[in-house]
């Protein structure tokens, strides 16, 4: 018998997810701040919540996927919030990015209720939330996961166990700085080259023919082509994380001198207004802060 399932959180990725796990056939309920994107996922099938906390009355496993610490507090203590109907029964699942602290804290505030708690942060964006490819980062209780991992493979291709709460916040910290640097290396070298002259197709066919080719910069490479940013990943989430990163390296001792210039490369495009478009729109940054021509 399949669980029931609560889904909060119907943003870029959380539409797309609760599609996978309706299309799996589990039975699932959802919630959306904003009521107008709730519409699309009932034509499919889902049933609608007027609150969080009705939701997680209908639920035995409730899934957030939010953009972080406030929109989550919101969901679970405010005014007819979800862990108002959390106890042992129910297994409550985070895939929202957080900090790998504020997990721990969570896991802390959720204790009383007796509510099962995993975080399953993930990898990936907007496209492999659509196909169900996501990269599961999970966390919390091995059984549990175990357990859940029908549910997880509902929206994605791989469940990595990253250890107890906390630990696969950390692993989506890791794997967003790489993706964090990444985007801006390419970006930043790409300005560099064209100031000095160099044609952008010149350059992407060198970046292509060589060992530095990879996945995320052919996805990308579009978007700088045509200087358009069509919005996967936003540019403000980015900025989010990369200031978790800073806090939790802070915390840890290791030194992130590259995360630190990203963390203000990445706040500098939100405020200059680009915060919702997508990641790569860090090239305007770089354009922003180039002589022009
Ligand atoms: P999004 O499109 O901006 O959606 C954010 C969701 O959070 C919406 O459902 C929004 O509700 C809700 N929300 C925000 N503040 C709230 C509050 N105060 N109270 C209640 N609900 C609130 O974000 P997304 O791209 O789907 O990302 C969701 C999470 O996944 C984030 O943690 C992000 O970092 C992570 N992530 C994103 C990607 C990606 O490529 N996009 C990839 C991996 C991980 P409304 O509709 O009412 O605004």
């Amino acid at each position: 018998m399949k669980q029931k399932i609560g889904f909060m959180g119907l943003g870029i990725m959380g539409t797309p997810m609760a599609a996978n796990i309706l299309k799996a056939g589990y039975p699932i309920t959802v919630y959306n701040r904003s009521p107008d994107k709730v519409a699309p996922l009932v034509q499919q099938g889902a049933s609608q919540a007027a609150n969080p906390k009705a939701l997680a009355e209908a639920a035995e496993v409730v899934i957030a996927m939010v953009t972080g610490p406030e929109a989550l507090s919101a969901l679970l203590w405010g005014p007819h919030g979800a862990g108002g109907a959390f106890n042992s029964s129910k297994v409550f699942i985070n895939m929202s990015s957080v900090a790998p602290c504020y997990t721990r804290e969570l896991a802390a505030q959720l204790g009383p209720t007796g509510v099962t708690f995993v975080e399953a942060p993930v990898s990936g964006t907007k496209k492999p939330a659509e196909e169900g490819t996501l990269l599961i980062l999970a966390g919390g209780p091995r059984d549990k996961v175990q357990e859940l991992e029908p549910v997880f493979l509902a929206m994605g291709k791989k469940v990595i166990y990253c250890g107890e709460v906390g630990q696969g916040s950390m692993m989506k910290m890791f794997i967003n700085l790489l993706l964090g640097l990444m985007m801006e290396g390419f970006t930043e070298v790409l300005n560099f080259g064209r100031l000095g002259g160099l044609t952008e197709e010149a350059m992407l066919d060198t970046v292509f023919s060589g060992p530095l080719n990879c996945g995320l910069f052919q996805m990308k490479a579009p978007n700088l082509q045509n200087n358009t940013y069509p919005t996967a990943f936003p540019l403000k989430h980015m900025s989010k994380d990369a200031k978790f990163i800073v806090d939790t390296a802070y915390d840890l001792g290791a030194p992130v001198p590259a995360g630190q210039t990203l963390l203000q490369l990445y706040r500098i495009g939100v405020a200059r207004g680009w915060g919702d478009e997508d990641i790569s729109a860090i090239a305007r940054v770089f354009e922003h802060l180039s002589p022009k021509c």
